[in-house]
């Protein structure tokens, strides 16, 4: 049996320039093994904390030398000896050194850059793919019987906190169909993507990117944004609602303010019941797949009726909702607040309670979407997560800018070797 012989810590900056954690875990049989963590801009009220310097002289603040320090002085040295595969008992161990409900005491960066790191050199030193081990784990917790490619939802627009302040709905994604191939998807999306490209240029509606990567044009109205949408995707001659599909996450919670939304396709603020109508006549106008964050995170009464009147439709995704917590996801089942499950690791702080969260969304029939965050790494984890849990959809932002592409890519280099070993079974 290998067992940890050291782990450590350092500051890195992610794909917004504000800095994270990157964490290193060494075994006694040589074997090493790296990871980063992701970090929000939207964040839910009710994530678990990231751990920040707040010394306002470095970083504005935002420095990660605590959550490091914290790595190199307590978490990892606690962990010194034990066995890389038992990963439960390592994210027990992470949990109980903290002791909060939030991971406020030593942060879930802190926490989460263990789990990971821990996860993918117990993969190296039995010599198994990482996907492959996380399907272990997730077989073991009876959440998955075998690997997945998951859909990708591709961002092509971006609004609101990713944005550059003209859109009020942060994401506009392209769903392939669910009968595609990976590959097929991501060439579909590319097309759509460079081709919304050329028709923003064309109309004058100068663009930028966005956090994730897409395009964060001036357009007057969200619903203009459909308009190109559509309009591109008509002429890649895909047809939209047999080879690809449209799903948003609207982000709610960043329109939202003492009980009304604020939009710019509406002259007066909406109530939760007219946000509703506007849904409807959205879902109905571009015949959504998908709609994520569509309420503030506290808005359960709104999700209730949103669920009643359009989960046979479309599906609720929860984010800012669920948060990846078990309590908020028991609650959005019992009371029926939404059908889809948004699951980002860094919500909760450990790979083992990301599992947990991820099988009582499935016993519950939920879908379950796997997703980046605005801040990112190169790091491919979340992409091994998404195959591992045997994930419906996964979300990685656009098809564009490296710390995205590294998420996509690695899917395609996973969806080679499985059908590699397909056919020389
Ligand atoms: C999201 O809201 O789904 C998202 C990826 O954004 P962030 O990471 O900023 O929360
Ligand atoms: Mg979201």
């Amino acid at each position: 049996m290998s067992t940890i012989k050291r782990i450590w810590a350092r500051e890195i900056l992610d794909s917004r320039g504000i800095p994270t954690v990157e964490s290193y875990c060494q075994l006694d049989d040589g074997r090493f093994a790296t990871s980063s963590v992701p970090a929000g801009t939207s964040t839910g009220s009710h994530e678990a904390l990231e751990l920040r310097d707040k010394d306002t002289k470095r970083y504005r603040g935002e420095g990660t030398l605590k959550a490091c320090e914290n790595i190199n002085n307590v978490l990892g040295p606690a962990l010194i000896g034990m066995d890389p595969i038992k990963q439960s008992n390592i994210d027990q161990k992470l949990i109980s050194i903290d002791g909060t409900e939030n991971k406020s005491k030593y942060g879930a960066n802190a926490i989460l850059a263990i789990s990971e790191v821990v996860c993918k050199v117990a993969s190296l030193s039995q010599g198994k793919s990482l996907y492959s081990w996380i399907n272990e784990l997730a077989v073991e917790k009876g959440i998955a019987i075998g690997v997945k490619i998951p859909t990708p939802l591709i961002n092509m627009i971006n609004g609101g906190s990713h944005g550059a302040g003209n859109l009020d709905f942060q994401e506009f994604w392209v769903i392939p169909a669910t009968n595609k191939k990976f590959s097929e998807g991501l060439q579909m999306s590319v097309e759509i993507y460079q081709t919304i490209g050329e028709n923003l240029s064309r109309r004058g509606a100068i663009h930028s990117v966005g956090h994730e990567g897409g395009y964060a044009p001036n357009l007057f109205t969200n619903a203009d944004a459909f308009e190109v949408f559509v309009e591109s995707v008509r002429q890649t001659n895909y047809s939209l609602g047999r080879d690809v599909f449209l799903g948003l996450d609207v982000a709610a919670n960043s329109f939202y303010k003492d009980g009304e939304y604020t939009i710019r396709d509406r002259s007066s603020t909406l109530s939760d019941d007219q946000l509703l109508d506007y849904y409807k006549e959205l879902i109905g106008t571009y015949k959504l797949a998908i709609l994520e964050d569509a309420f503030q995170e506290d808005a359960w009464g709104s999700w209730k009726k949103f669920y009643a009147a359009l989960s046979d439709t479309c599906l609720i995704a929860g984010d800012d909702l669920l948060v990846t917590n078990p309590k908020r996801l028991q609650k959005a089942i019992d009371e029926k607040a939404c059908n889809a499950a948004i699951i980002k690791p860094n919500q909760i702080g450990t790979v083992t309670e990301t599992l947990q969260v991820v099988k009582i969304a499935r016993e519950a029939n939920f879908k379950i979407i796997t997703s980046h965050r605005s801040g990112e790494t190169n790091d491919t984890f979340i992409a091994d997560f998404s195959v591992g849990i045997a994930s419906d959809y996964a979300k990685f932002g656009a098809p564009a800018r490296g710390e995205r592409v590294a998420k996509y890519n690695r899917l395609s280099a996973i969806e080679i070797e499985l059908e590699y070993f397909k056919k020389n079974k």
